[in-house]
């Protein structure tokens, strides 16, 4: 996996920059293949030995890395210590933050939740109140923080959220110097995407389209490794690309976007109009929605086949256009499209393979995610373990 790291991209690497680097590539590379031995590690990172000598010995000097051999560690079989720090991973989600602690394996050690009312100066004191209260108990090495909205990572400032209903909010006087640990901040949409690549149906991937489906259409993209995202803008937002110029209006106050669509209100919205069957299946309902239309389907009902093959034609159209674009590796179906069960998604994929230039099939997958609850704080995880590497968090 190579640099998600959006904070140095513009400037240059020195050597010490190489080093962290580095540090990283072995660390990840003893986390994905352990038990591993020194020359596999050395093989599959391509430094020379004396670098991965020097680097493990530091690794297991910091505890960071055991060695099933005592004293001499260059015949012995590597794996990384779980035990050797934790993770503060915070969901800033609307109404409520979910403060959690994780192992550097990703194994969830403790959990909080916090209420998100009043100002935001407010809501992130008691957030910072729960961290600091997990920093009396662990040795948090680092905090990632997911944020719906738009987001400027690097400066870990939050422009415009609607889900908490928060504008211009800095992280970092009203969060990170109440609990003096080392902060990564990132859009919530480009969690669950590093989650794949970290350890679900994306690893070791560095071209990946991540897409998830609810009350809106999420989506992140990661190319050569690093996510496509720009500091303080909009980005990413399927949702709201245009798939019929003529079709209904949507809250962003545009026309025919997919959301406006296909989202799983604007289904319900469809479905009620069609049976009396859909009478009580609730807006965030996906897995009652597709129960319920499947049924219907299965009784013969041709409108609500034709309903389910539009709307799988325009999500299968809007992948396509992505492939086209950006030609990942791998399109991860986020747990929503699980919900929604096989059905649709087999037939989210034959339309894709209809729309996509035919010479670019056969180039990528596209697979339901493998991590099945929490994705964002095990890739706002992920992203801190990576910066806490790189020397590149927010202090
Ligand atoms: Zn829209």
């Amino acid at each position: 996996m190579e640099g998600i790291d959006r904070v140095k991209q513009v400037y240059g690497y020195n050597l010490t920059d190489v080093k962290l680097h580095n540090r990283f590539l072995v660390y990840n590379t003893i986390r994905l293949h352990g038990p591993i031995r020194r020359a596999s590690v050395a093989r599959k990172t391509r430094l020379t030995r004396a670098t991965i000598t020097n680097i493990i010995n530091e690794f297991i000097e910091e505890g960071l890395v055991t060695s099933s051999q005592q004293g001499d560690s260059s015949h012995g079989y590597l794996q990384i210590n779980p035990h050797a720090f934790k993770i503060c991973a915070v969901h800033l989600q609307g109404a409520i933050a979910k403060v959690a602690v994780l192992t550097p394996d990703m194994e969830f050690w403790e959990n909080d939740t916090v209420p998100l009312d009043g100002s935001p100066e407010e809501a992130l004191a008691r957030v910072a109140a729960a961290v600091n209260s997990f920093k009396e108990k662990y040795d948090l090495k680092v905090m990632g923080v997911a944020v719906s909205g738009v987001v400027d990572a690097g400066r870990a400032f939050i422009k415009h959220s609607v889900t908490l209903g928060w504008e211009d909010v800095c992280l970092v006087e009203h969060l990170q110097r109440l609990v003096g640990i080392p902060m990564v901040v990132e859009r919530n949409a480009n969690a669950p995407l590093l989650a794949e690549v970290w350890q679900g149906s994306a690893v070791g991937k560095s071209n990946v389209v991540y897409v998830n489906y609810g009350s809106g259409i999420g989506c992140g993209i990661m190319m050569n490794g690093e996510l496509v995202a720009r500091d303080g803008l909009v980005t990413g937002e399927l949702g709201h690309i245009t798939v019929d110029p003529s079709g209904p209006f949507c809250h962003c106050g545009n026309q025919g976007c997919l959301e406006a669509l296909v989202s799983v209100p604007a289904l319900v919205r469809q479905c009620k109009a069609i049976s009396q069957r859909f009478e009580h299946i609730d807006d965030g309902d996906v897995e009652s929605l597709f129960a319920a239309l499947y049924a219907q389907i299965e009784q013969g009902d041709e409108l609500a086949l034709n309903l389910l093959k539009r709307t799988a034609e325009y999500v299968g159209l809007a992948l396509a256009n992505m492939i086209t674009l950006f030609g990942p590796e791998v399109v991860v179906l986020g747990n929503g499209f699980v919900k929604a069960g096989e059905k649709f998604c087999q037939m989210i994929e034959r339309a894709v393979e209809r729309r996509v230039l035919k010479s670019s099939l056969g180039s990528f997958q596209i697979v339901p995610t493998a991590i099945k609850s929490d994705a964002i704080l095990v890739g706002i995880s992920s992203l801190a373990i990576r910066h806490l590497f790189n020397g590149s968090t927010v202090n």
